[in-house]
């Protein structure tokens, strides 16, 4: 997608601002979104590309589409889908569940505020091919399709039963008790497996890791949501918003020594160790800050969050090895994707990744779960 693509969406963000505080972190460099895709997978020889591209065609006209729920094709619009209600609401958007009528399927569906032309528009559901292809890992949440209705991107995806976020709060504010060691191991190894399909065989750069990005279904599968066509509509967001707005963002991002020196994967392990401390502690591992210059303090100048037993929840040697690499600040000390796959800790949950029993007790405990409300920790 073009940086002109990009830098002309006009999104519809209440209460966006522009503060002094841009002057000083424009973090990301111009060529932020062709960062995101460093190159593009050839397309996959099973799917017909040629009906793909005059689908895209098509729904720029009539706001229709392709849906591929296991590689069966279905014409949709909006009016196919039946709308079950909101079932969780982020920054740019909201999320809600829905029914497909012809299939049967029910979808999560994140509706993104925006108001782009058609030329955007197109660029923007070029990508599906892209996003399309990862169907084949079982560590991503499936996506069905996009379309555009009145100009806002509706991205249809796997429905899954609830977050990580959603879950940390349940199990340490209304149930009093800590996720265990083992759970925390299988969700590093998931989402470690996860980052690094996206980057081998699709070289994307997640570049949005948190608690509320990580999802889990009943059955206790664990998947990664929240990149590809959504993150490049959030790009054009975050490229006019505080970036004091995501607080996962790793030392090297915010400096602004560093920040024009490009995107790496290591940012997005030192997201990745910041949600595994959340979840493993119940908080969020910075104090609350309240301007960008709290976060360029703390983040750039103090020292790494670091994971450490407590008298309420014991972590053995290899965790904290883990998870602490994950927070070295000098990224160029930082692990890769493969070096944490070979971790004694990634290791040992490197089979049997569910965590049905668990999620079982919790979704049974607390049955309201997906109405645990998520304030931001951050302004
Ligand atoms: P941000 O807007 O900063 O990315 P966010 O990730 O919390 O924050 P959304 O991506 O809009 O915002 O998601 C809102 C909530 O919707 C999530 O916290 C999650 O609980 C729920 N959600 C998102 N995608 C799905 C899905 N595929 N299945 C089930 N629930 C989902
Ligand atoms: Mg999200």
């Amino acid at each position: 997608m073009s940086e002109s693509s990009i830098g002309r969406l006009g999104l519809a963000l209440d209460g966006l601002k522009m503060d002094r505080s841009k002057m000083f972190l424009n973090f990301e460099p111009s060529q932020k979104s062709e960062q995101r895709i460093i190159e593009q997978k050839p397309p996959s020889p099973q799917k017909n590309h040629d009906h793909c591209s005059h689908n895209i065609v098509h729904m720029l006209q009539t706001s229709s589409g392709t849906l591929n729920i296991k590689d069966e094709l279905y014409e949709y619009s909006a009016e196919d889908l039946i709308d079950l209600g909101e079932i969780g609401r982020g920054n740019y958007g909201t999320v809600n569940k829905m029914v497909h009528k012809e299939s049967g399927t029910e979808m999560a569906v994140k509706r993104i505020r925006a108001t782009i032309d058609e030329m955007e528009q197109k660029h923007l559901l070029k990508e599906l091919d892209v996003v399309m292809n990862t169907s084949d890992c079982e560590f991503i949440v499936e996506f069905y399709g996009a379309i555009f209705k009145e100009g806002d991107c509706w991205i249809c995806m796997e429905l899954m039963t609830t977050s990580l976020d959603k879950i940390y709060r349940a199990v340490h504010e209304r149930l009093n008790q800590r996720i265990p060691e083992d759970i925390i191991g299988k969700i590093a190894f998931c989402v470690i497996k996860a980052l690094n399909y996206l980057k081998t065989n699709l070289k994307i750069i997640h570049r949005d890791v948190k608690p509320s990005n990580i999802l889990v279904d009943a059955h206790g599968q664990i998947k990664l949501c929240d990149f590809g066509i959504s993150g490049n509509l959030v790009d054009s967001i975050a490229r006019t918003r505080d970036a004091g707005c995501q607080p996962y963002m790793a030392p090297e991002r915010i400096d602004p020594m560093h920040a024009r020196s490009g995107y790496d994967v290591r940012s997005d392990v030192w997201s990745l160790g910041m949600s595994l401390i959340e979840v493993a502690s119940g908080k969020f591992p910075y104090p609350m800050w309240t301007t960008v210059f709290d976060q360029l303090l703390q983040v750039v100048r103090g020292d790494a969050p670091q994971l450490t037993s407590t008298d309420q929840q014991f972590f053995t040697e290899d965790c904290l090895d883990c998870v602490n690499k994950c927070m070295i600040k000098d990224f160029n000390l930082r692990p890769k994707y493969p070096e944490l796959l070979e971790h004694p800790f990634i290791l040992k949950y490197s089979v049997n990744n569910k965590v049905t029993s668990w999620i079982e007790d919790i979704l049974a405990r607390v049955p309201d779960i997906t109405d645990i409300k998520v304030g931001t920790e951050t302004t």
